[in-house]
């Protein structure tokens, strides 16, 4: 795994379900509750400090153009082990982590951020699961220690029978913590999709499915403005009051931006989990677009505020992450098409419409309806033709034209 950006609070949430998806298994993130005593929180406390402290003077002691790994360690293994008191393994996380900063920082241009005690990767010679009590022992500061896990369902579902290797220890909040194991799933063997479900993706709807189920996102976008609105109040509250009341302000607002993002992960969970299920049933294949590139793409033309929200919003982001994975795990065939005029095309005869706001009207064939379906039937056509390609009713092709892009036979 790298380290994107280990300044924030805890990096592994946001890339939870970026899963890596191997041909026969996928690896998922499970996210799991820790209840250390009182003793047992001093200590994680003290190991995250340590290494965040560690990773602090690798990086200002190392030559800012040394990346490798072992050139880091080479130079700085036991001067960091002596100063920190980092066990073996912890000290070469530690180079890991500030390598993986210094290359993502590279690729992106911007500085290596400050590293914040927030959280340590664990690999299997410092981080074992035992399944016969739910526990975690993991190597700390002082020594080993064996943590109690508090678990709901679904966790013990998917860990029992498994012995992960891999883990990353987490401060969420002052005094709570986590440990995000990583579990390996097999994948169950693919189904035959015998037609395909378009799905479009957070247009004006969150979703849209060709068979015309469609999610408006209304609870979300009212939520939305609702702190937005909070925000803007107690943003100018703490500009202005006690420091207390700044103090308090900040807090309050820390807490409001979690609310908002929990509420998306769930509503996320539920459209990608229902979506699969509908395709599974059938049994059918999911088409969504390709929106690989699609930043670099859009940004060469002038775009719409839509088009900016799709193209640059988290959560639909995280959105399709869901419905990858989810598919994945239930075999379900998933095809992505070219993103090019799915909204703008006809899907009765082929041809450019035009549409405002939620209606899509054609000229060509008088078709009027709403535009996140056109888009989604759009979808589904492309989807049939990446994987039926004798089945369906388009036996066509880019054209290139600009009024008849694919060509009925
Ligand atoms: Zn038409």
């Amino acid at each position: 795994m790298g380290w994107a950006s280990p300044n924030s609070l805890c990096p592994s949430t946001r890339r939870k379900h970026a899963d890596r998806l191997t041909a026969m298994e996928q690896v998922l993130t499970l996210v799991c509750q820790l209840q250390p005593t009182n003793d047992e929180a001093w200590h994680i406390d003290a190991t995250l400090q340590a290494f965040a402290e560690a990773c602090t003077y690798i990086h200002a002691t190392m030559p800012l153009r040394i990346v490798n790994v072992m050139r880091m360690q080479a130079m700085l293994y036991y001067d960091v082990r002596g100063r920190f008191g980092l066990s073996s393994n912890l000290a070469q996380q530690a180079f890991r982590r500030v390598s993986g900063s210094r290359k993502s920082a590279q690729a992106h241009g911007h500085e290596v951020k400050a590293f914040e005690p927030t959280s340590i990767q664990y690999d299997q010679r410092i981080f074992s699961f035992i399944a016969r009590d739910w526990h975690v022992s993991l190597t700390l500061l002082h020594g080993r220690v064996h943590l109690a896990l508090r678990l709901g369902n679904y966790q013990r579902g998917k860990l029992k029978g498994h012995q992960p290797t891999s883990a990353q220890l987490c401060q969420h909040a002052a005094g709570s913590y986590a440990i995000h194991i990583q579990v390996k799933e097999p994948l169950p063997p693919p189904q035959t999709p015998t037609e395909v479900l378009g799905v479009d993706l957070g247009r004006t709807d969150i979703a849209h499915t060709s068979d015309g189920a469609h999610w408006d996102g209304g609870a979300i976008r009212r939520c939305r403005d609702h702190y937005v609105r909070m925000r803007a109040g107690l943003q100018r509250k703490a500009s202005k009051g006690t420091r207390s009341t700044r103090r308090r302000c900040r807090q309050l607002l820390d807490r409001l931006s979690g609310h908002e993002r929990r509420l998306q992960r769930h509503t996320n969970h539920v459209i990608a989990k229902t979506l699969v299920e509908t395709a599974q049933a059938k049994p059918s294949a999911l088409a969504l677009e390709d929106l690989t590139g699609i930043r670099q793409r859009i940004n060469q033309q002038p775009r719409g505020t839509t088009e900016r929200r799709r193209g640059n919003s988290w959560a639909f982001f995280q959105l399709r992450q869901f419905v990858t994975y989810k598919a994945a795990l239930a075999g379900v065939a998933l095809y992505l098409v070219p993103a090019a005029y799915t909204s703008q095309m006809c899907h009765r005869c082929l041809h450019l419409g035009s549409r405002q706001g939620k209606r899509f009207a054609c000229d060509h064939c008088g078709y009027t309806g709403d535009a996140d379906c056109n888009a989604a039937q759009n979808i589904k056509i492309l989807g049939e033709q990446v994987s039926l390609p004798r089945g369906p009713w388009v036996h066509s092709f880019w054209s290139g034209e600009p009024s008849g892009l694919l060509e009925s036979p």
